[in-house]
């Protein structure tokens, strides 16, 4: 799709709040379109702009807001940089990221990472996951194209969570754990949703880690047994019944244990996130790798 094309949201060249200028568009989900622009009167430096039509039935963009305010200043964050609405479209200005994990994965020899940089990736995103959680809310949306590296020399190797337009607050003002409802509609995306997804019930933050343990098998195995199935309930019940042996044959016996403790979590427990991370610390010490050495897409 050109940047001109009829439709879209935003024109390439045009000028929003006499800053910040449309470059291209670099992505449309399901509910958004991403565009790269720069500023005007800083430098010119390169920015990312999601924007939402005010005609949209499902808007979101104001609970992407609202999440990614809260999580200024926490490592796997992009900097907010501005919001606003007219009567055309809203928009949230945020610093620009490099390529998604879905894409370098697709790019990757054989769709696969190998263990270096899964491992130290799947601890990025669980570190991701844990911030999230930290200011009271779930991402509900966690899949590879929602992480995606730094784009500058400092940023490069930083892991950053996008999206937060499936976010929900799990937490109530006063910082206790809202009740669940007894049926929710399923969000997120068939492929990495939790079983509880599947089942319509309401998610909790151990859903989020079990997104993450479907990406870290995935990247190790470079599929899901699942990935071409469409139909939501035949997928959910591939899942309950996933032999784990299989699904992880030949990947370190700690994303067993991961699992394992993923199994033990209902809605209002909070997950050790301590444990899951020294689970994948343990593959990373035992197998030599150094926090130093290249990412796959790094190699020449
Ligand atoms: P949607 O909610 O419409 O799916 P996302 O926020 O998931 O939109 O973004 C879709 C894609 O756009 C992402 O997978 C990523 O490739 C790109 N993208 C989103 N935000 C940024 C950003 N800040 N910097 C660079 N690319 C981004």
């Amino acid at each position: 799709m050109t940047s001109s094309s009829e439709g879209e949201i935003l024109q390439v060249g045009q000028v929003i709040r006499e800053r910040w200028k449309i470059k291209a568009k670099i992505g449309g989900g399901g509910f958004g379109e991403i565009y790269e622009a720069t500023d005007v009167q800083n430098h010119h430096e390169r920015v990312a702009i999601k924007v939402e039509s005010s005609k949209a039935t499902k808007q979101v963009l104001k609970m992407e807001v609202a999440v990614l305010r809260r999580l200024q200043g926490k490592k796997h964050a992009c900097k907010f940089y501005g919001c606003g609405r007219n009567d055309k479209f809203n928009y949230l200005v945020m610093s620009l990221q490099g390529k998604n994990l879905a894409d370098l994965r697709r790019e990757a020899p054989k769709q696969c990472f190998n263990l270096s940089t899964a491992v130290r990736v799947g601890l990025q995103i669980l570190n991701g996951i844990r911030e999230i959680h930290s200011i009271g809310f779930l991402h509900r949306d966690i899949k590879p194209s929602n992480f995606a590296m730094g784009r500058t020399s400092q940023t490069m190797r930083n892991v950053y969570m996008l999206d937060f337009g499936l976010a929900r607050q799990y937490l109530n003002a006063k910082g206790e754990i809202r009740s669940p409802r007894s049926a929710a509609g399923f969000r997120g995306t068939v492929r990495y949703a939790a079983v509880t997804a599947h089942k319509n019930k309401e998610m909790g933050r151990q859903d989020d880690l079990w997104s993450l343990f479907y990406m870290l098998t995935e990247f190790l195995q470079g599929q899901l047994p699942w990935r071409k199935i469409k139909d939501k309930d035949e997928v959910g019940k591939m899942k309950e019944e996933a032999d784990l042996n299989a699904l992880l044959d030949d990947c370190p016996n700690e994303l067993h244990l991961f699992a394992a403790h993923l199994k033990t979590l209902g809605y209002a427990d909070t997950p050790d996130y301590n444990y899951l991370e020294s689970l994948l610390n343990k593959i990373v010490k035992d197998n030599d790798i150094s926090w130093e050495e290249p990412y796959d897409w790094e190699l020449g």
